[in-house]
């Protein structure tokens, strides 16, 4: 596959050449653990053992790196083991990261609960606010970290920005790039050094496999990154890896889809009674929608939304829908419906990341839009 190739070209086709021996389209899923070697040493296709290297895998990580425009491409058992082995790879005790101070909830928990006791200094910062940031460095400073748009509050970090940052204080800057994917978003390109995914949301897509990704274009990154992927461990599993390839293929069609709904959905609850304030970057109110506009292809299909009555009016919403379906997660096919002070963020609860109590989540999925609008409204009581 070639890198001039358009985007779904290769989301669907890079890594994944028919097998040579049988003509199979689709790559199989080598379910193995080791293989036969011709004489001691006599690797036939480089592989030895599968948490060192399985072709199914290698599927995946070609296709990965391919379609964020880097070198090199890791899949990992969760997000989570994809942005620890980020961290022990390319860190060392005592080192100091900057992060959002509205972080993904489970990626906040790694860095106050695991990290910091293995010696990591972070800095929880508002990453909408360059000059924030930058009075956050200190000397140790080795990492930026971002995820734009923010979870849950859909906050917009100006990547090129932050790049620049980060390389005038000898530091690189990370990439949570899950709520964009890929095909709206190429923060490699925009001189973000790391970019890591939960590929269980829109990579995947179809809300069946939990994984994660690591892409970079550089291969002073790669090496360690490659040797911790290994040592540590946290591989992705051939029939995981073949799940979140089979969603890749689609990924282009189902984010014109999700930004389509979002955007009407969108619209419609800035124009409810019952609500406060929308949380959407394809909202011309809303504070990133400029620097959205330059760094990503549409806006997404994440919203969220403050109940103008209250956290008990958001909650008893949550559980009144009928299509958009009451869980945590993301990026599937199917909408979901959440109040993150509960669930997916209730472990910030009393931290510098605490979320608003009224708030309420939509994961906007790809079904009939009218049919999620016509459920909106039933929920909100008009
Ligand atoms: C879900 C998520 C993660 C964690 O990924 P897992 O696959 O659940 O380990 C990290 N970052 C963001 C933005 C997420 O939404």
């Amino acid at each position: 596959m070639h890198e001039a190739h358009g985007f779904s070209t290769r989301a669907i086709h890079a890594g994944q050449e028919p097998d040579p021996l049988t003509g199979a389209v689709v790559p199989p899923i080598y379910a193995t653990s080791t293989y036969k070697q011709d004489g001691v040493g006599g690797l036939r296709g480089g592989y030895e053992y599968s948490r060192s290297g399985n072709p199914t895998r290698t599927a995946l990580e070609t296709c990965l790196a391919s379609i964020e425009g880097g070198a090199r491409g890791f899949a990992f058992a969760s997000g989570l083991a994809a942005e620890d082995t980020v961290l022990r790879a390319l860190l060392k005790p005592g080192d100091h990261v900057i992060i959002p101070n509205d972080a993904y909830g489970g990626t906040f928990r790694l860095f106050d609960k695991v990290a910091a006791r293995w010696g990591l200094r972070y800095t929880a910062a508002p990453i909408t606010d360059l000059d924030a940031v930058a009075q956050s460095l200190d000397q140790g400073t080795r990492m930026i970290w971002v995820e734009t748009p923010t979870n849950p509050l859909l906050n917009i970090a100006d990547i090129a920005e932050l790049a620049a940052l980060a390389h005038q204080n000898d530091a690189i800057l990370v990439v949570d790039n899950t709520f964009a994917s890929p095909y709206l978003q190429q923060p490699l390109a925009l001189g973000a050094d790391v970019v890591v995914h939960s590929t269980t949301k829109y990579l995947g897509g179809h809300s069946d496999v939990v994984g994660g990704a690591v892409v970079v274009d550089d291969e002073v990154l790669a090496e360690p990154i490659a040797f911790h992927h290994n040592s540590m461990g946290a591989v992705a599993g051939p029939f995981d890896a073949w799940l979140t390839l089979r969603g890749i293929k689609t990924l282009a069609a189902r984010m014109d889809r999700h930004c389509d709904n979002a955007e009407a959905i969108a619209e419609f609850l800035a124009g409810h009674d019952a609500v406060a304030e929308v949380r959407y970057p394809g909202l011309s109110t809303h504070p990133g929608h400029d620097v959205a506009g330059k760094q990503m292809k549409r806006y997404g299909g994440m919203i969220s939304f403050r109940h103008k009555h209250g956290e008990e009016a958001a909650v008893e919403m949550c559980s009144r829908t009928e299509v958009f379906t009451l869980g945590e997660s993301l990026g599937g096919v199917e909408s979901l419906i959440e109040h993150p002070g509960r669930m997916t963020h209730a472990s910030v609860a009393g931290s510098a990341l605490e979320v608003p109590s009224d708030l309420v989540r939509l994961s906007v999925g790809i079904e009939d839009p009218g049919d999620l609008l016509a459920d909106l409204r039933q929920a909100l009581g008009s």
